[in-house]
């Protein structure tokens, strides 16, 4: 019999259109699906983890359902699979490649840790649509700005879906963990009952959503996207970042519907490359994960966490749609699109907090979180990424509240104290949230908000000026 094979799953929990995994079943004779929960696994944010610990749930009863097991070990990466290569004699590892500069860091260690012990380490694309050095510019050079990345990649064919491969059994199998004994929820305490009547999880749910998405919303997403009172997304962000999806599944429908000439379809297929665009600036520039992306925000007056902060991740700044897209946060564990861009812009502009306090919380408490759109999404908002909102295009939340939640049914619907009856997401806050917060739905709203929105951006306005004054006199 052929010597068995180890896959190494990380943010690719399927069986459908996995390259690496069917090159592995392709090699021939048992492939033996792994999980390690490693220190940089451990470090993952409380919502991300307990939602990846929910993924594993479903995903190993699919590999059961397969006549396969999921085997679960706890430890640094190269070690569990060294160990694992003795228990079982597997002469190769494959996974799927990952583009943040973590990943990067232990998969090259575990590479070279492999091919001194003599077994053969094997990554493979699966986790976008095109692995971010295949795109370039014509000087060769990486893209800093979206719409050219779009444009260059618009018409090409990222290849797939693959099929579900089939997976020999070994003789024995290796010991393992169950996941429940991972332990991967506990951080999230209360919360993770309120968040999981929200979260749906694993590939079946995944298709069904898109399923649902195409025949429905797809052909008003254009408009309803940025409706915060609308569901109007597909909502397969958290699918995406665990890999229960997979980005080119997606393209294959939407593509084929948009030749059809399905509206909404060529926007859809934008925004899912929006996330590859973002895979690619981590990639090239991973600083970005970490640090003012343009270096000339060096030195600008942000300031760090403090109570305004604090009022902020408590949706309790007196600006209603800011305080219900905190709340949703909390709640459902991920936050609009348009909501996002909102609270962002308040924190690092109105507010003038550091962007890496907002992406650190979002890192907490996102069950969706991903280390390239989180990055690229508040260095967009704040001003000092690459393709970013510039400076002055300061969001003003009041009337971007009337614009795209004209009734103000997004703010009631998770802010109990604007409702004299409030509903279960607005009431699912107080479930979900540290009790040392001590907040109740009988609180009163904050009498006036944080900061006067006008006064806000004008102060915002002078730092900037200020800012780039010193810096052109340096
Ligand atoms: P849809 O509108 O249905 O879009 C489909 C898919 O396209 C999404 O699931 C997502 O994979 C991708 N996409 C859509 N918009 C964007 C975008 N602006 N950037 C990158 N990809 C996009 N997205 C995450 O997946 N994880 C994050 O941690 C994350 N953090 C963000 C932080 C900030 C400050 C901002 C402004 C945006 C962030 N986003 C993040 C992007 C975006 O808000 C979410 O992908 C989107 O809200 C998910 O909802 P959906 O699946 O219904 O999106």
């Amino acid at each position: 019999m052929t010597t068995p094979k180890l896959f190494w799953f990380r943010r690719d929990l399927r069986l459908e259109d996995n390259p690496g995994l069917h090159a592995a079943a392709e090699t021939g004779g048992p492939v033996i699906p792994v999980f390690i929960l490693d220190p940089e696994t451990e470090a993952l944010g409380a919502a991300h983890r307990w939602r990846l610990g929910a993924a594993l749930e479903v995903f190993a009863e699919t590999l059961s359902a397969a006549g396969s097991r999921l085997i679960c070990r706890r430890g640094k990466a190269s070690e569990v699979l060294q160990s694992l290569i003795e228990d079982t004699g597997a002469t190769a590892v494959h996974w799927s490649r990952t583009y943040d500069p973590t990943g990067i860091a232990r998969d090259t260690a575990v590479k070279a840790g492999l091919a001194d012990a003599g077994v053969e380490a094997k990554s493979h694309a699966g986790h976008v649509l095109f692995e971010p050095w295949r795109v370039q510019t014509q000087q060769d050079e990486f893209y800093k700005v979206y719409t050219p990345f779009w444009k260059s990649v618009r018409d090409r064919d990222p290849g797939g879906p693959l099929s579900v491969p089939k997976l020999p059994a070994p003789e024995t199998w290796p010991q393992g963990v169950d996941v429940a004994a991972l332990d991967l929820g506990s951080d999230m305490r209360r919360g993770a009952a309120v968040v999981a009547r929200y979260a749906k999880v694993g590939t079946a749910a995944a298709e069904a959503k898109l399923d649902a998405f195409m025949d429905g919303p797809l052909a008003a997403y254009g408009d309803d996207r940025d409706r915060l009172d609308r569901d109007g997304t597909s909502g397969l962000s958290d699918n995406l970042a665990l890999g229960e999806i997979s980005a080119r599944q997606i393209w294959a429908g939407v593509r084929a519907a948009m030749e059809h000439g399905q509206k909404g379809a060529e926007t859809y297929l934008k925004e899912i490359v929006w996330r590859d665009f973002a895979y690619h600036l981590l990639y090239h520039t991973p600083r970005i994960a970490t640090e003012n992306w343009r270096p000339e925000w060096d030195g600008f007056p942000w300031k760090s966490a403090n109570d305004q902060a604090e009022a902020w991740r408590r949706g309790r700044t007196g600006e209603p749609v800011i305080d219900a897209a905190m709340r949703q946060l909390y709640v459902t564990g991920t936050m609009h699109n348009r909501a996002r861009m909102l609270v962002a812009s308040y924190l690092t502009k109105h507010l003038l907090i550091h962007w890496r306090v907002g992406l650190d919380w979002f890192a907490d408490c996102l069950i969706d979180w991903d280390p390239a759109s989180n990055a690229m999404g508040w260095q967009w908002a704040a001003g000092s990424g690459p393709d970013a909102a510039p400076y002055f295009r300061i969001f003003n939340p009041a009337t971007q509240a009337e614009k795209f939640d004209p009734d103000g049914a997004y703010r009631r619907r998770y802010v109990a104290e604007l409702s004299d009856d409030p509903g279960a997401q607005a009431q699912a806050f107080y479930a979900a949230i540290p009790e040392r917060w001590d907040m109740s739905p009988n609180d009163t709203y904050p009498d006036g908000p944080l900061i006067d929105l006008k006064k806000g951006r004008e102060r915002a306005l002078a730092a900037y000026e200020d800012h780039r004054s010193r810096q052109s006199a340096a």
